[in-house]
């Protein structure tokens, strides 16, 4: 008789479920109405019918009773609000960072930063890009380029960091043009448009030195930071015994200062911060926010807003949480790889990125082979995906033509805290169902394109 394998012991989320919203069922007919009205853009449909919300983990999280408990105790006046003190105390004890505003949400934050640092002419480095982050860069003059390692280009490279920035060709980058001109270096982990690939503590550490060598800042976009954390302490040595909350801290030790979107690890529906310990950015951050946001005392964001994320710090930490998430995506991943769907590997912090080119062979990337699956995979059954390849890199500004990325992915993007294992079941048949049937499906022509950030609001025609 064969030995007995011990018996598997599953994770599961350390919260139950107290309040629920229903959600529509529609049928493929309706469906293919609502997209047709979208312009096939899953951006554009109705939320109201979508079955299976996967567009993005941005602001659609589930408070925990105690954030909601925290909404009620909003100090709602215009300046010096009790709650922005708390957001303070724990911007400091969690982030280090003496100094913060806050801010409605992440690209606020982003603008203001990028307006103090960036000179015109100026270039910032990065791993990779995030698209308000680098339009943002670019809008205030800088030229953004991207130092991501090679790896993080190939979405089959099983590398435990493809995150990493690849500190020779920050060299070459500071040879080039001379740190000078450099603005400053731009880090953000995990890096969303690699498939959600985090930094090592190690490369983080090897960048801080050449920075300080160069004299260089170095900013943190530090939106899912708690993810990365979490896979530093699952795959890089010496962190295994540490907590979330210490491993933040170290990462954040190596920072000049970080911004958020509070929208994501913060566990929240909106709002965000600029956080440093140079003095002298604060004063002028603190200066622009009244233009921009509102008073530094509230950035844009009500009383209740910087309470709900003053305790979502403290809940971000929790390791059993922050588990729970990854864990439920990794299950995701595992399951549509035995259907022998392409996905990005290894499996991300936030998402399951499929791997458009691969599915659609045969649609060229001019058709679009990302936004047509996103929007095969809501006919199919009303989960709503997005789009992450040609679309959203949008135009090289020198020749006008699309800039024809790499990776060509689709996002399927987990809300924390949101839906339960029986969604992710629903989810993988469906896409799995469309990949059977893949020959069949046609590319997609664009009939309208705005001006920035196209994905948005682009829309399409079927060929
Ligand atoms: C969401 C996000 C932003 C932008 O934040 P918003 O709150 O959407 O404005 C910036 N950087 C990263 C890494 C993000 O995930």
């Amino acid at each position: 008789m064969a030995a007995k394998k011990p018996i598997k012991r599953s994770w599961a989320e350390p919260f139950k479920i107290k309040v629920v919203e229903p959600i529509k069922m529609t049928t493929r007919a309706y469906r293919e109405q609502a997209i047709e009205e979208a312009g096939y853009n899953t951006f554009l449909l109705r939320s109201e019918d979508v079955y299976i919300d996967l567009l993005t983990d941005s602001g659609t999280n589930a408070m925990s009773d105690r954030q909601w408990a925290g909404m009620m105790l909003g100090d709602e006046a215009y300046a010096g609000s009790r709650n922005f003190y708390y957001l303070e105390d724990n911007v400091r004890k969690y982030y280090g960072m003496p100094h913060f505003v806050p801010t409605h949400q992440g690209r606020a934050a982003e603008h203001i930063i990028s307006r103090i640092l960036i000179k015109p002419g100026d270039f910032v480095p990065g791993n990779m890009y995030f698209t308000t982050t680098k339009l943002h860069q670019e809008l205030a003059g800088a030229t953004f380029v991207d130092v991501i390692v090679d790896e993080a280009h190939d979405p089959v490279n099983a590398h435990p960091f493809k995150g990493n920035i690849d500190p020779q060709k920050l060299e070459d980058l500071i040879k080039k043009v001379g740190a000078k001109k450099i603005a400053y270096v731009s880090m953000a982990g995990p890096v969303n448009m690699a498939g959600g690939q985090p930094f090592s503590m190690n490369n983080l550490r090897e960048v801080h030195a050449l920075c300080k060598k160069h004299k260089i800042r170095l900013w943190f976009d530090a939106t899912r930071a708690c993810e990365n954390a979490f896979f530093i302490k699952e795959r890089e040595k010496g962190y295994q015994d540490k907590t979330i909350a210490q491993i933040l801290k170290e990462m954040c030790s190596h920072f000049e200062g970080l911004w958020i979107s509070a929208k994501k690890d913060l566990l929240v529906n909106i709002g965000g911060f600029l956080a440093t310990r140079d003095e002298k950015v604060y004063e002028e951050a603190s200066n622009m926010v009244v233009v921009y946001e509102g008073l530094h005392t509230y950035g844009g964001l009500a009383g209740r807003d910087m309470e709900a994320m003053a305790r979502g710090i403290e809940e971000m930490v929790e390791y059993d949480g922050i588990r729970a998430r990854i864990k439920q995506v990794e299950y995701c991943g595992k399951q549509l790889e035995k259907y022998g769907v392409p996905i990005v590997k290894p499996i991300g912090g936030h998402a399951i990125f499929l791997d458009a080119r691969k599915f659609l062979k045969h649609i060229p990337q001019n058709q679009f082979p990302a936004q047509t699956l996103s929007a095969e995979i809501y006919l199919d059954s009303g989960v709503r995906s997005m789009e992450r390849g040609v679309v959203s890199a949008g135009r090289d500004p020198e020749t006008g033509d699309h800039k024809y990325t790499e990776l060509e992915l689709v996002r399927l993007t987990f809300p924390r805290r949101v839906y339960t294992q029986a969604h992710i079941d629903v989810t993988v048949e469906s896409v799995a169902s469309v990949h059977e049937n893949r020959k069949k499906v046609r590319g997609l022509k664009m009939v309208y394109e705005p001006k920035y950030l196209r994905f948005f609001q682009a829309r399409f025609e079927k060929l």
